[in-house]
């Protein structure tokens, strides 16, 4: 029984890549630069937009917000992203999602230069990662990948990946193949789902359901990397976040677990971090070797 630290291995993590951030700069006069483009004012978004500039500052890299009104249209936020693909000095553009409902999400993933596509999310990098060629990989599922490494070889694991979102599910299975597990992708039309996670070694909860899997769903020594942000009320009407496990069930069974929070949500900052410097590098055909 563990708890897995993210919070902590993602600081270490971020000192690291501060450090080659330094190096870059006196060997070759670089810092990366990011740009986030915010549509609208949904609070939750903004909040997500402030710390990854915070982050930024930290750990050295240029960032800037671009706002963008509400009433944007996609062809002036098309416009705007064929800009930022043709400046020689941003490395990484990130558009937060979710887009108000008269823009299309796709559309606009597709136009960031795949080169440039901070997130991992358009339609190219998802392919290579699925062919197994990854040029930059989706910041929460690399930050799991990196957490489970700390406990498991993966290689012949078997591992269960609860939801099949473009952003969460689908490339983690995607990325645990490419480390040689042997992957089942779940969702809610899954049956048996509570027989079917009991099989397997790792188990990745990315469904948005809150402390849906219990004891009786897990095998014993199991590791459980809960990507699951969930606000509910506790008992005294507080607000608290919890994720798609329920921690204190599982945790006597388990042989390690992420907390929430605490646990991918620090990794998944510290990833977009580590993908706005690959992205420097690689344009620059500079060797990337992290
Ligand atoms: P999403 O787009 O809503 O996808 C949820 C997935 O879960 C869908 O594929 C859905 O299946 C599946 N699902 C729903 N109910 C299920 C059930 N009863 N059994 C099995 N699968 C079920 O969510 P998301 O964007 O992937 O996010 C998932 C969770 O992770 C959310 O709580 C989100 O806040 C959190 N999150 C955290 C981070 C982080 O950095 N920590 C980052 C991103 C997301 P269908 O496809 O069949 O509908």
């Amino acid at each position: 029984m563990k708890t897995i630290n993210g919070k902590k291995i993602a600081s270490n993590l971020n000192e690291e890549l501060k450090e080659t951030l330094q190096k870059l700069k006196i060997k070759e006069d670089i810092t990366p630069t990011l740009v986030v483009i915010l549509i609208g004012d949904n609070p939750a978004s903004k909040i997500y937009v402030k710390n990854k500039k915070i982050k930024a500052d930290e750990v050295g890299i240029n960032s800037s917000v671009k706002i963008l009104d509400s009433k944007v249209t996609e062809k002036q936020l098309l416009d705007y992203i064929l800009k930022l693909n043709q400046d020689k000095e941003v490395d990484g553009i990130l558009v937060q999602l979710p887009l108000p409902s008269h823009i299309r999400t796709n559309k606009v993933i597709d136009a960031i230069s795949y080169e440039k596509d901070v997130d991992g999310f358009n339609s190219k990098n998802i392919g290579l990662l699925a062919q197994g060629r990854p040029y930059v990989t989706p910041c929460t599922p690399l930050g799991c990948l990196k957490l489970l490494q700390t406990e498991i070889e993966l290689f012949g694991s078997r591992a269960i990946v609860l939801g099949r979102s473009n952003i969460v599910g689908r490339p983690m299975s995607y990325l645990l193949t490419n480390h040689n597990a042997t992957v089942t992708l779940a969702h809610s039309k899954t049956k048996n789902l509570k027989e079917l996670c009991k099989e397997h070694d790792i188990i990745i909860a990315a469904t948005g359901i809150p402390k849906m899997i219990k004891k009786d769903w897990v095998k014993e020594k199991a590791i459980i990397i809960d990507v699951g942000i969930n606000q509910i009320e506790d008992k005294d009407n507080n607000k608290v976040l919890v994720g798609d496990v329920d921690y204190n069930d599982v945790f006597s069974r388990v042989r390690a677990i992420t907390p929430v929070p605490g646990g991918v949500g620090p990794m998944t900052i510290h990833c977009l971090m580590e993908n706005t410097l690959k992205l420097s590098m690689l344009r620059r055909k500079l060797k990337y070797n992290f």
